[in-house]
């Protein structure tokens, strides 16, 4: 759960079945407010499922902490819910009107009351039928007191890893996670596949027919930790082909190649080693300040930008920069950070992007921004690089960002970058992410 903390600040929470019951500990917060030595000695199992949060749908409250417990008529289940369902209402009205009661707003209670609406049948069954009524991006992750299950949409959308270690199986969003507890990388677990892990060993069922493996390429550019493996590559690398493609694509006189920390340093470090131009990195981030559940102080807020990253005044000072970062989202971070430069007295900034311009809205589990407050959705490069006040602004090609990956396009999910949604939004979810352009 350390190691897959960047995939969620708000909450943390643990569920274990010591083969006879489960018990769940959560709460708001990183896993270490969550977790001390004290709350893991009351976790004693052979069959456990760990979640971290970050909210796409659900408020960030108690209740939408995860894993979700639920007595069946089967037994009782915990799930851990990775991903965005695109027709959570519409199955909340109907399990509303079947009678089932929710406690929570996130669309994994959906997920749980569909199972246990089903829970006539055998738990795989059961998940089966669920399935079915899903839409969206869900990679989840469910114990019973006996079996630890691992289940991917049919498009894939979201990665879920199958693990080995000496006397048992782990599942884990990330790769990373993996090598943390020693577990060596078996394979992942396939879009419309079931993994059914219990005491006789690993079995699989492909509960839904694949429809277009449509994996999310922002875990590529920026979502996944560099040092995990997706589609048998490792992100660093993918990103620091991304930075030296850039390169090539958008070459520029300049003095150092700084990243902004940490998540446009592979690409930085690609960059300047095919450009020639040294790498420096001239801000400091302060790793203590993160987007964790407590909302800072006004006050705090105010300073931003700057209190995450600190220029290094005698290295930039009368130098031509060449910055560079993932993506741009709303802009207004690129724009802080360039003001920073200035100040800090740098000669020129050029800003290079190792993405397109992100111009819709996600569905699917990342949380970008209303299509009005996307700057690249009515922008143009030039006027973007106006806006965040570089000297000049480039972003890496689709083609470019696919080659990256060492996949074919018809492998992702780009929707973000070119509106083509894999699995189609229905027209009044899309409104209230396009609704604000609409009313502009
Ligand atoms: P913005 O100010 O909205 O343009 O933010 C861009 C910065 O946010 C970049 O440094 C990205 O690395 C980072 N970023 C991109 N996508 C996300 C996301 N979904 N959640 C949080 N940060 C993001
Ligand atoms: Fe990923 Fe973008 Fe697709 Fe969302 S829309 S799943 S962020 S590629």
């Amino acid at each position: 759960m350390h190691a897959l903390q960047h995939r969620g600040q708000e909450s943390a929470g643990i569920a274990v079945s010591d083969r006879t019951s489960i018990l769940v500990v959560k709460d708001m917060g990183l896993v270490t407010q969550v977790f001390n030595e004290k709350s893991l000695v009351s976790l004693q199992g052979s069959i456990a499922v760990g979640h971290v949060r970050y909210s796409t749908t659900g408020s960030t409250r108690w209740e939408n902490a995860q894993p979700i417990y639920q007595t069946t008529k089967s037994g009782a289940i915990a799930l851990a819910h990775n991903g965005n369902l695109i027709n959570t209402e519409e199955l909340r009205e109907e399990l509303l009107k079947e009678g089932n009661k929710f406690v929570s707003t996130s669309d994994t209670e959906v997920i749980v009351n569909l199972i246990s609406y089903y829970s006539d049948f055998p738990i795989e069954k059961a998940i089966q039928k669920t399935m079915e009524r899903l839409r969206g991006a869900y990679s989840f992750v469910l114990i019973t007191e006996e079996k630890l299950i691992g289940v991917r949409d049919p498009y894939g959308i979201r990665p879920l890893t199958i693990g080995k270690i000496e006397n048992g199986y782990i599942l884990s969003s990330e790769t990373c996670g993996l090598d943390i507890v020693g577990a060596k990388y078996v394979r992942d677990v396939e879009p419309g596949e079931i993994v059914i892990i219990d005491e006789n060993g690993l079995f699989s069922i492909q509960a839904l027919p694949v429809i277009k493996p449509s994996l999310c390429i922002f875990e590529f550019i920026y979502f996944a930790r560099p040092d995990s493996i997706l589609y048998g590559k490792n992100l660093y690398e993918a990103r620091r082909f991304m930075g030296a493609r850039l390169a090539e694509l958008a070459p520029i006189e300049a003095d150092i190649v700084a990243p902004i920390p940490d998540s446009g340093t592979p690409a930085a470090v690609g960059y300047a080693e095919r450009s020639g131009i040294p790498f420096c990195e001239g801000l400091i981030k302060n790793r203590y300040v993160g987007r964790t559940f407590i909302q800072p102080a006004q006050t705090l807020r105010q300073l931003g930008v700057k209190m995450k990253l600190n220029p290094l005044r005698d290295l930039i000072k009368d130098k031509r920069l060449i910055i560079v970062d993932d993506s741009i989202v709303r802009g207004t971070t690129s724009k802080k950070i360039i003001e920073i430069l200035r100040e800090a007295g740098a000669k020129e900034v050029h800003m290079r992007i190792s993405s397109p311009p992100v111009k819709y809205p996600c569905f699917y589990g990342i949380d970008t921004a209303n299509r009005s407050e996307l700057i690249a959705s009515d922008k143009t490069v030039e006027e973007i690089g106006k806006f965040i006040g570089a000297d000049s602004l480039a972003y890496l090609t689709f083609d470019s960002l696919v080659e990256s990956t060492g996949r074919p396009r018809e492998d992702f999910c780009l929707a973000c970058f070119d509106g083509y949604y894999p699995i189609s939004i229905p027209q009044d979810l899309k409104l209230t992410k396009f609704i604000l352009e609409k009313s502009s």
